[in-house]
């Protein structure tokens, strides 16, 4: 590793954070939790986490390759188990147009490399990507080109869900497309449990006959928007997940993933659909590429359908810190081989 000038105080900065993670994962995960998904956003420690071998090395467990080819080879590997996939390319919060159209481009590549391998498989888009912050305008216009190219191949695009401060711009955006001339049932948007509001939302996509996926949720919020406690999380995630799987959801349409690796959430789930005659195609599971492969695996043979979401391209940061911040250990195994 290359230590000028310049970097040996970013160097020691980041030894000093590692010493100081360590007390943290040892005295307080709710800190360490807080802490990495503050680093997840701040451009001085992007910069530097990016450039070191062994973060490549630890991110590509959960980053698929670089290509759209390195998404489509991991789904060929997922189909051959049964599994079923949603294609992410990797990137979000872009500021300028250009930036936003060359994300939208690429999209359009992805869903036309789909297409043409026969994998099962559809796409997942990050509205900041395509200039969910520059205008609506811009954002409206690229998502139009991603839903027109899934329309083409009769696929489907899902909206992910980003940090609560554009969450009314995300569900105002895919309101929008969804009610536009045969969008309808082509696009599905993303839930989180942790936000207060997600209960009046979902009470709305419920009546609406809605595709979503929903999970616990991976950003830093605020305690006026978002529990600050698991517990109510979980709680939370099982009342929606009864609201979404109710005959009458069922009966407008409603298609719901449960995102989530947790094992309690899935037995939970499991146990109300066969409580109440819910056949297992008539929902999902969810995970996320190279976490829980095994449960993933579990899930298939016992009958149920699963679908991993597999991230790819060169931004991989911001989405590797969350799932280290999601699982402690993960900056444990990262820390102790960059000592090495
Ligand atoms: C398919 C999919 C799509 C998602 N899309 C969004 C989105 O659009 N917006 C959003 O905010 N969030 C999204 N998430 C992330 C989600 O909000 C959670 O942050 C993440 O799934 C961890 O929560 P959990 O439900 O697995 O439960 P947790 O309680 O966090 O974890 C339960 C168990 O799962 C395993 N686990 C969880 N995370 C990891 C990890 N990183 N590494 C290793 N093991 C782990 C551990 O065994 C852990 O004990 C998505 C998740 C999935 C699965």
């Amino acid at each position: 590793m290359k230590t000028s000038k310049c970097r040996i105080p970013t160097l020691f900065l980041f030894i000093s954070l590692a010493v100081f993670a360590g007390l943290l994962y040892r005295f307080g995960e709710h800190w360490l939790h807080l802490l990495l998904l503050y680093l997840s956003g701040a451009a001085w420690a992007r910069q530097f986490v990016s450039e070191l071998p062994i973060a490549r090395t630890v991110a590509a467990r959960f980053v698929a390759g670089e290509t759209a080819d390195d998404a489509i080879n991991a789904a060929r590997t997922l189909n051959a188990k049964g599994i079923s996939a949603t294609m992410d390319y990797l990137g979000e919060s872009v500021t300028n147009a250009a930036e936003a159209a060359a994300a939208r481009d690429e999209i359009l590549r992805l869903q036309d490399r789909i297409h043409e391998s026969g994998v099962n498989a559809n796409v997942s888009i990050k509205l900041t990507q395509l200039g969910l912050k520059i205008d609506r305008d811009t954002v409206l216009e690229n998502t139009r080109q991603i839903l027109q190219r899934a329309q083409q191949y009769d696929n489907k695009v899902r909206i992910d869900m980003e940090e609560s401060g554009v969450t009314d711009a995300t569900l105002n955006v895919y309101r929008t497309l969804r009610d536009e001339y045969g969008f309808g049932r082509r696009v599905g948007i993303v839930i989180q449990a942790y936000l207060f509001r997600s209960e009046a939302d979902v009470r709305q996509l419920v009546a609406d006959g809605a595709w979503v996926r929903l999970c616990k949720g991976a950003y830093a919020e605020p305690h006026n928007v978002a529990f600050a406690d698991k517990a109510d999380t979980d709680a939370n995630y099982m009342a929606l997940t009864k609201m979404m799987l109710s005959a009458e959801a069922r009966q407008n349409g409603v298609y719901l993933g449960v995102a989530s690796h947790d094992e309690a959430i899935i037995r939970k789930t499991i146990a109300y659909a066969q409580e109440n005659n819910i056949s297992p195609h008539e929902f999902e599971f969810q995970m996320l590429y190279g976490i829980r492969r095994d449960l993933q695996e579990s899930l298939v043979k016992d009958g149920y359908q699963v679908r991993v979401y597999i991230p790819y391209g060169s931004a991989w940061y911001p989405y590797f810190m969350r799932r280290l911040a999601e699982r402690p250990a993960n900056l444990w195994f990262f820390i102790s081989n960059f000592f090495k």
